[in-house]
C-alpha cells in the first residue's frame, strides 16, 4: 500500500451509496504533510511535462493543486461554480454535475488565466463519474491548452469516470483506486498499482 492508501484505510470512513469519507484528512480538515506528499507525487509523476499550469474546481481541488503547482512553481487556476445565467464572453463555462449533492453547476474560468500556450495539469480529490474531470478537460481545450495529464487523489475504480477518461487517450494518474467498499464491514479494497 502507499501513504494515501494507508492513510484511506486508517482513517477513511465507507457510506452507503458508494461515499468515501476523507473529510479528517482531505476535504474538510485538511492534513498539510499529507497533501505536500500528494504534492511531490504528482511532481514524480509528470516530471517529464512541460506544466505551466495546474487546473483544478473549488472548493476540495484547490487543497491538491496547491502543493502539486508549489511543485512545479506554476500557478493554480480552479474553476468557480457559478450560480449566475448572466456569464459574459469573458469566461469559459462547462457543466458539471455533482456527485455528491446531486445538482448541476455551472462552472468557470477567466479567458486571462488560461491561453494556447499553456501546458495543463488537471487535478482533483475524487474520480467518481468523472463529470467534474470532463468538465475541466473541455474549459482546458476551449482554452486552446495542451492538456498534459490528470492527477487524482482517490479513484473510485468501479464507477465509469477513469475508463472514460483515458479511453479519451488522457494520461490519468490516480495516487489510490478504490475497486470496491463495503460500508457494512467498513472494508476498502485498491486496485493493485505499480
Ligand atoms: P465525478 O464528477 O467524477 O462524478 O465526481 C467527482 C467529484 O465528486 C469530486 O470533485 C468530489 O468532490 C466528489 N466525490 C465523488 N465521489 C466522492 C466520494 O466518494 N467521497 C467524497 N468525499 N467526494 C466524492
Amino acid at each position: 500500500m502507499n501513504f494515501l492508501e494507508e492513510r484511506i484505510v486508517k482513517d477513511g470512513v465507507v457510506k452507503p451509496g458508494n461515499v468515501l469519507k476523507v473529510d479528517s484528512f482531505l476535504n474538510h480538515q485538511i492534513d498539510i504533510s499529507l497533501m505536500d506528499e500528494i504534492g511531490r507525487e504528482f511532481h514524480r509523476r509528470f516530471q517529464d511535462k512541460p506544466i505551466t499550469k495546474v487546473l483544478t474546481i473549488e472548493t476540495s481541488g484547490i487543497a491538491i493543486a496547491y502543493p502539486v503547482a508549489r511543485e512545479f512553481g506554476v500557478p493554480v487556476v480552479f474553476a468557480k461554480k457559478s450560480k449566475s445565467i448572466n456569464l459574459d464572453g469573458d469566461m469559459y463555462v462547462a457543466e458539471v454535475e455533482s456527485f455528491t449533492h446531486k445538482n448541476k453547476n455551472q462552472v468557470i474560468v477567466s479567458k486571462r488565466f488560461l491561453s494556447p500556450e499553456d501546458h495543463v495539469l488537471i487535478v482533483d480529490d475524487f474520480l467518481a463519474n468523472g463529470c467534474a474531470l470532463q468538465g475541466l478537460i473541455s474549459i482546458a481545450e476551449a482554452s486552446g491548452a495542451t492538456v498534459e495529464g490528470l492527477g487524482i487523489a482517490i479513484e473510485k475504480g468501479f464507477q465509469i469516470g477513469g475508463r472514460v477518461i483515458r479511453n479519451l487517450g488522457y494520461p490519468l494518474e490516480s495516487l489510490a483506486i478504490v475497486d470496491g467498499m463495503d460500508p457494512e464491514k467498513g472494508t476498502i479494497q485498491f486496485r493493485q498499482q505499480d
